[in-house]
């Protein structure tokens, strides 16, 4: 982009840096802007920058929200028995497409990966074992729906066993299960379809 104007060789070269997002359409991108209205680019701006200070993580689940408690679990209509357990915050945009789950999350934040330095003290397992802890009595079930790749099972692994441990030092009752058919090996929970994922609840297993 050396024959452009620097400020936009500079989006360009920003929207290069996106996940997918390959230098042609990151010029085509980086142009369709400059034909914006300078209002719409305005507002684009100011979203921008209020997208990392607004944003914080819920003080309970660790899902996205600009106050303290997430819009999820400020519901109280949901099912309290219920805490399904995901890697990052986008797995929980199908679980929320049409009526298939009805209770509450636990993002984690990342997974198990030794490779790449990320033990379970660098995710958010310690806080789900707080809040079952505190709520042990009230909980049915935790379903772990961690990605079906490697470090996903690893990480549900150790957390089925952390859960072992509580239930046997506290005398809790719920459920441990894992999502089951339906999810393809290797499969991401945040790219699931609708049938595929509502299979995949219906035919959890118990993972105890
Ligand atoms: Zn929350």
């Amino acid at each position: 982009m050396k024959s452009f104007p620097s400020s936009l060789s500079h989006v360009a070269q920003f929207f290069e840096r996106l996940p997918g997002i390959g230098q042609k359409t990151a010029n085509r991108l980086a142009f369709y802007l400059l034909r914006m209205p300078e209002r719409d680019l305005q507002e684009i701006a100011d979203h921008l920058s209020n997208l990392k200070s607004r944003t914080k993580k819920c003080h309970i689940c660790h899902n996205l929200t600009e106050e303290d408690i997430c819009s999820i679990c400020q519901d109280t209509k949901r099912d309290i028995s219920l805490i399904t357990v995901v890697e990052d915050v986008l797995d929980i945009l199908p679980f929320e497409t049409g009526d298939i789950y009805q209770g509450y999350y636990h993002v984690l934040h990342g997974k198990i990966d030794p490779l790449n330095h990320i033990g379970p003290e660098d995710i958010y397992i310690e806080s789900l074992m707080a809040r079952i802890k505190k709520n042990g009595s009230g909980i049915e079930e935790v379903i772990l729906a961690t990605n079906a790749d490697m470090e996903g099972e690893a990480t549900s692994m150790f957390i089925r066993n952390r859960l072992k441990e509580l239930k046997e030092t506290h005398q809790f009752s719920f459920k441990v299960t894992r999502l089951g058919y339906g999810l393809p090996i290797g499969g991401n929970v945040e790219y699931a379809d609708y049938m595929t994922l509502r299979k995949s609840i219906e035919n959890r297993n118990a993972y105890e």
